[in-house]
């Protein structure tokens, strides 16, 4: 099952991820997100996150 990983490195926390995949990410009060469901991946659309977000900080493993 695929799964959504983030390099915390590179992520700003702008949330976009948590809007498409809210089961999935959850952008918490470091402004990091956090993968509060990572096999949620099936039920929404991680791979568009995934293209969508501004840092190219999350992949699909
Ligand atoms: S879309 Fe990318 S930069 Fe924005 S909160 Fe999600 S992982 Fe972080």
């Amino acid at each position: 099952m695929p799964k959504p990983v983030v390099d915390l490195d590179l992520c700003e926390g702008c949330g976009t991820c948590e809007e498409m995949c809210p089961e999935v990410f959850k952008v918490g009060d470091d402004g990091k997100v956090q993968i509060i469901g990572p096999d949620k991946c099936n039920t929404c659309n991680c791979q568009e996150a995934a293209d969508t977000c501004p840092v190219q900080a999350i992949t699909i493993e």
